[in-house]
């Protein structure tokens, strides 16, 4: 069998490097052929000697030389610059691209992807909450299929596996709520940093961390999902499931409904979708159902966590409504990572920014670029201002 050729955009953050540790588990599946990195030049450098990508790209500029002297003696071709990430993605020997990118600097190189007819494993759901209706189009037309990594979308999409001549009726996303579940207002008003960064059930980055905790996650999770399955707003439900064990629930128009269950490890998802349609063995720990002899379930608190609220009032509005929620929440959450907004003026400043920034009904590329990078500009000066 043909291994499959991986390029990760990425593969220095959490989801990248997971990637390579399945990966690593499957060296008769996979085949590392390209990988990317923002900036982390020594890790770019590490991964680049241990898994012999064709090529490497390093966005930095600053960091090229540094690179191509480190892997001199390796046959890899090194490149640095933005452009370069959109170029290499269009390489002949690239069967799948995983985007593990965080926020709006995926939207390029995934376009560039998709239309170079590279199937796409997404993790990077802001292309799809800013861009949904271009992303998949592209897709469309270019015959390209998009694998969820996205824990919940992955659950989704396995429930689906041998469904899809039927319609579904509804979904619901799962949430943990994370570590501010249950909190109020008054309460939220103080938490720090460092709180939100302490996620109960998950391992992720400090971006998905900080949205899991002021549920801005889910809501994008939820216009991630209106594209990924062609569903409309009201066919999207949030249940709080503080054990993640259940990762989402697909309900079919019999009144059926299946879940996919299993202990929260971000390899799973990672693996099925560079795998799919195939399940690999893993090693993964397995779930015990008597060591969890109470699987709970909540309503979403979206009184005291308004981004959900924010996040589907932008899917409902449209347009490049969720390109302004998406600019908006990637500078607070920046903003609250450095100490400068408090938690819960992140909600704030988010909304100003879509109540402020001009609706634009049928966006084109040009536009989402315009609308993210006034968005971001509106964000940094009403940050400014509040300090
Ligand atoms: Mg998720």
């Amino acid at each position: 069998m043909e291994k499959k050729k991986i390029a990760i955009l990425g593969s220095s953050g959490s989801i990248g490097t997971q990637a390579l540790e399945v990966i690593q588990e499957h060296p008769d599946q996979f085949e590392v052929e390209v990988l990317t990195v923002n900036s982390n030049a020594d890790l770019l450098i590490e991964q680049s000697k241990k898994f012999k990508p064709n090529t490497v790209v390093i966005a930095d500029e600053s960091k090229y030389t540094y690179v191509k002297e480190a892997l001199a003696n390796e046959d890899i071709h090194v490149w640095a610059g933005e452009e370069a990430l959109s170029q290499v993605m269009e390489m002949d020997a690239i069967d799948v691209v995983l985007t593990a990118v965080v926020g709006f600097a995926g939207l390029k190189p995934t376009l560039s992807a998709i239309n170079a007819g590279k199937h796409i494993a997404l993790a990077n759901k802001e292309t799809l909450v800013v861009a949904g209706d271009l992303v998949t189009k592209a897709a469309r037309d270019k015959g390209v299929n998009i694998y969820p990594v996205d824990s919940e979308h992955s659950a989704i999409f396995q429930c689906l596996a041998g469904e899809f001549q039927n319609k579904i009726e509804k979904i619901y996303l799962t949430a943990s709520g994370g570590p501010f579940r249950g909190m109020s207002v008054e309460q939220l008003s103080s938490v720090t940093k460092a709180q939100a960064l302490k996620h109960p059930n998950w391992d992720m980055g400090a971006k998905i961390t900080i949205d899991s905790a002021s549920m801005m996650n889910k809501g994008l999770e939820v216009i991630e999902a209106r594209w990924l399955f062609g569903l409309q707003p009201d066919q999207i439900d949030v249940v709080v499931h503080p054990q993640s064990i259940v990762h989402s629930i697909v309900q079919f128009e019999d009144g059926s409904m299946k879940a996919q269950m299993g202990l929260p490890d971000m390899k799973l998802p990672i693996q099925y979708a560079m795998a799919y349609p195939q399940r690999l063995k893993s090693s993964f720990k397995r779930f015990n159902f008597l060591n969890y002899p109470s699987l709970t379930f909540e309503s979403a608190d979206t009184k005291t966590f308004r981004n959900l609220a924010l996040a589907y009032s932008a899917l409902r509005k449209g347009g490049n409504s969720p390109c302004i929620l998406n600019a908006a929440n990637e500078v607070v959450v920046d903003a609250f990572l450095k100490d400068k907004v408090r938690f819960l003026e992140m909600p704030d400043i988010i909304e100003q920014c879509m109540s402020a920034v001009q609706f634009v009904a049928q966006p084109t590329l040009q536009d989402y670029l315009n609308c993210d990078r006034e968005t971001r500009a509106l964000a940094k000066e009403i940050i400014l201002k509040t300090v």
